[in-house]
C-alpha cells in the first residue's frame, strides 16, 4: 500500500505504569497514545492490607503524576490482583478496601479476578465487584493463563451475584476460546497484546474475523516481559488485514473510553 497509513490515536486501559518510566510513557504519547489506565498489579509480598494501601497511594500520587507529565491522560484503577492478596487480614481488607479506594482516588477497580480460583480469591472478587457497583466504578477483571475457561465461568457467576452491571466490566486477557464464552455476557471483551497472551497478528485476526463489537485492546505492559508498543503493533496488524479505520479506532480507542465511562454511543 503506497504512502504512510493514518496515525490512529489509541487509549491503553491496562498499563502497570509503576513499572514503566516517564521516558517510555513519552514515547507512547509520540506513537499516538492519548491516555492510559494505571492499573494496580500483583506487586505482591504485602503482609497486611496497609502495605497494599500504601501501594495504592503511590499509584495515585507518583504514577498518576508521571503519566500526566508525559502528556497522557491518566485513569487510576485500584484493586487486589489475585496473585497479590495480602498474607493476612482478609476480613480487615474486605472492611477497609472501600475507604482505601475512595481515599486514593480510584476511577476503576483493577485488576481484580481469579487466578487459582480458591475460596479467598472468590470471596474477595465478589466484594470488589460489589464495591464497584456501590461506588459507580468500572472494573477490570483478569483471567488467568491456566484454566482460563473455568475461571471465566466462575467470574461471570460471581459477577451475576454482585449487582454490578456487566456493561461496566472489562473481561481481560481473553483468547479465541474464552472470547466465545464471554460474548453473551454483556461485558467488554479485552484482548491483551502481550508476549504471554496474544501477539498483534492474533488480536488483529480476531477483530477482522468477528468485527470490533465490544472489543477493547490493551497491552498489560509492566515489569514482566511485555510490549510497550502493543497497540501500535495491533493497529498496523489490523491495517495489514484491511480492517476499516473506524473498526480499528473502536477497538483501540472508543470502546476503552466507553468502558471508562467517558463516552456514550454505539458499540
Ligand atoms: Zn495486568
Amino acid at each position: 500500500m503506497p504512502g504512510r497509513m493514518a496515525l490512529i490515536p489509541f487509549i491503553d486501559p491496562h498499563v502497570h505504569a509503576d513499572s514503566r518510566s516517564g521516558e517510555e510513557l513519552g514515547r507512547l504519547r509520540a506513537a499516538g497514545c492519548e491516555g492510559v489506565a494505571i492499573v494496580a498489579g500483583a506487586a505482591g509480598g504485602f503482609s497486611c492490607p496497609e502495605g497494599l494501601y500504601d501501594y495504592f497511594r503511590r499509584l495515585d500520587r507518583l504514577d498518576r503524576r508521571k503519566v500526566e507529565r508525559s502528556g497522557l491522560r491518566a485513569w487510576v484503577a485500584l484493586g487486589v490482583h489475585p496473585a497479590g492478596i495480602p498474607d493476612a487480614g482478609l476480613d480487615a481488607l474486605e472492611d477497609g478496601l472501600g475507604e482505601a479506594l475512595r481515599a486514593h482516588g480510584a476511577q476503576a477497580l483493577g485488576e481484580i479476578g481469579l487466578e487459582r480460583c480458591d475460596e479467598r480469591e472468590q470471596r474477595l472478587l465478589l466484594r470488589e465487584l460489589e464495591l464497584a457497583a456501590e461506588l459507580g466504578l468500572p472494573a477490570i477483571v483478569h483471567t488467568p493463563r491456566e484454566d482460563k475457561a473455568r475461571a471465566l465461568g466462575l467470574s461471570l457467576e460471581i459477577l451475576s451475584r454482585s449487582g454490578l452491571d456487566p456493561e461496566r466490566v472489562l473481561l481481560d486477557h481473553l483468547d479465541e476460546q474464552t472470547l466465545e464464552l464471554a460474548e453473551g455476557s454483556g461485558c467488554w471483551l479485552g484482548l491483551s497484546v502481550h508476549p504471554a497472551k496474544l501477539d498483534p497478528e492474533r488480536a488483529a485476526a480476531i477483530v477482522d474475523g468477528r468485527g470490533p463489537e465490544r472489543i477493547v485492546v490493551d497491552s498489560d505492559c509492566g515489569a514482566n516481559p511485555s510490549w510497550l508498543f502493543a497497540l501500535p503493533a495491533a493497529i498496523s496488524a489490523m491495517q495489514d488485514l484491511s480492517v476499516p479505520d473506524a473498526a480499528i479506532r473502536a477497538a483501540v480507542h472508543d470502546h476503552a473510553l466507553r468502558f471508562l465511562g467517558e463516552l456514550a454511543g454505539e458499540t
